[in-house]
């Protein structure tokens, strides 16, 4: 049931910040945070120490930048496996911290450790609780957090922010899609949060059991985070049409803990940065300098409260493109990333010289609603690189028109991405679900993956 969305604001003052004081308060926060770790994070001291870093050195963000070396996820890795079992950035004593969590390492990478105290976790459901009022969250919603609550931080950090707001919130754990279904409906559910992969499986399982939700269900809002799902145009129009409710993309990291840029009621196609808590760059990948306004880039991101874990410039791989903040209607002076995550850096792969990132494989493959999953490979094939698109088709759908569909996805990759794939139809539940951070894409052609 699509109603539309309540427009305020959860912290005016910083939400309508002019930019210039936004500024001076982002180099007070961060002046502090670098004094703060220098201070107590092993880290962070011999990182500044190896690199020459002086302290009265940084008068301004844009001398933060050009001297402050990056932190990569192979860096903390590193420190990890160094000094096990958390590495040296803890800046708290051990005792202190009241949460853990560890990256969900779906990249191949070992999971990174990290810690939060109180007051950490105080500001990042805070960080989500301005994200979500600002989506159009209201206390009277009534809430489900389809999502395993396991180390992984997820959606952690909404739980509480929810419940800030003052809404009712029903964690569904381990419960199945069945059941989450039929709590929809029962329930009153307003606001569904899981990943887009998720929204997309209920609607499949509603399909197979009948269920119309968009006509049936009360909810207005799907909030999503994890994947990049929200920003594929394709993937955006099943779910919203599936459920018939708004969507809105939320992004952050567990290294950050928090919320770091997200969707506002006027729906602008941009994600509002909390950029009084997060200091972002966008940057060329290869040679990290800034990319500017309105340009595909990395982005860099430096959480400027954090108590338990500082982290400085931390390259998250991520490619998005920065935009000013008045290209969205709600007043905000708060930038926004357009589109949110567009995919990232380290899942791009080049097959006979195109250059790929999986989000471009699921425009085309959700483009066709009769699809229920897909999984696409790169592969070597006497002698030569080819790309595999596999795909299954919901249970109604015959075969006639499952074989038109392939030859559209072929004809329709050869146009979009210049390369002509394979494609093949395969038996339905064939393929690999996922309910948490999806993995379509495997790159075969290499032995050690
Ligand atoms: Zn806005």
């Amino acid at each position: 049931m699509k109603t539309e969305l309540p427009h305020g604001y959860w912290n005016p003052k910083i939400e309508l910040m002019p930019k210039g004081q936004l500024k001076r308060l982002q180099l007070r926060r961060l002046e502090a945070a670098l004094r703060y770790a220098w201070e107590s994070s092993p880290y962070y001291r011999s990182l500044m120490k190896k690199h020459g870093v002086a302290l009265e050195t940084i008068t301004t963000l844009e001398d933060f930048f050009r001297s402050f070396p990056v932190t990569r996820r192979e860096d903390l890795n590193r420190d990890q496996l160094e000094n096990p079992p958390f590495g040296t950035r803890l800046a708290v004593p051990l005792e202190n911290p009241l949460r853990y969590h560890a990256t969900s390492g779906t990249t191949g990478q070992p999971a990174v450790r990290a810690f939060d105290t109180e007051r950490d976790w105080i500001w990042g459901a805070d960080a989500w609780a301005t994200s979500l009022y600002n989506f159009g969250v209201r206390p009277n919603d009534v809430v489900m957090i389809a999502f395993g609550y396991g180390s992984f931080i997820g959606f952690w950090g909404a739980h509480y922010a929810f419940e800030k707001i003052g809404c009712r919130v029903h964690p569904t754990g381990s419960m199945d899609t069945k059941t989450r279904i039929q709590m929809i409906l029962d329930l009153g559910i307003t606001v569904l949060c899981c990943t887009p992969s998720y929204a997309i499986r209920i609607l499949h399982v509603a399909g197979e059991e009948g269920i119309d939700l968009a006509a049936r269900s009360r909810l207005n809002m799907i909030v999503v985070a994890g994947e990049p799902g929200a920003s594929i145009k394709s993937t955006k129009d099943i779910i919203e049409k599936g459920f018939n409710a708004h969507l809105g993309d939320f992004m952050g990291t567990t290294e950050t803990a928090g919320m770091i840029a997200s969707t506002c009621s006027r729906l602008c196609g941009g994600l509002h940065i909390n950029e009084d808590r997060y200091l972002t760059e966008v940057v060329d990948p290869d040679n990290l300098k800034p990319v500017g306004y309105g340009k595909r880039g990395m982005m860099v991101v430096t959480p400027l409260i954090k108590e338990a874990m500082p982290l400085f410039r931390y390259a998250t791989n991520d490619i998005v493109i920065l935009e000013r903040s008045n290209v969205c209607r709600c007043g905000r002076t708060l930038d926004l990333f357009m589109g949110g995550i567009l995919g990232r850096y380290d899942d791009m792969v080049k097959v006979r010289g195109v250059q790929l990132t999986p989000q471009m494989i699921e425009e085309i493959v959700r483009s066709f609603p009769e699809v229920e999953e897909f999984f696409t490979t790169a592969e070597i094939r006497d002698g030569l690189d080819i790309l595999l698109i596999r795909f299954e088709v919901k249970k109604d759908v015959n075969s006639q028109l499952a074989e038109h569909i392939c030859r559209q996805i072929k004809a329709s990759t050869k146009q979009n991405l210049g390369l002509s794939p394979e494609v093949a139809v395969e038996p339905y539940n064939s393929l690999p679900r996922f309910e948490l951070k999806a993995r379509r894409f495997k790159d075969l052609r290499n032995k050690s993956n």
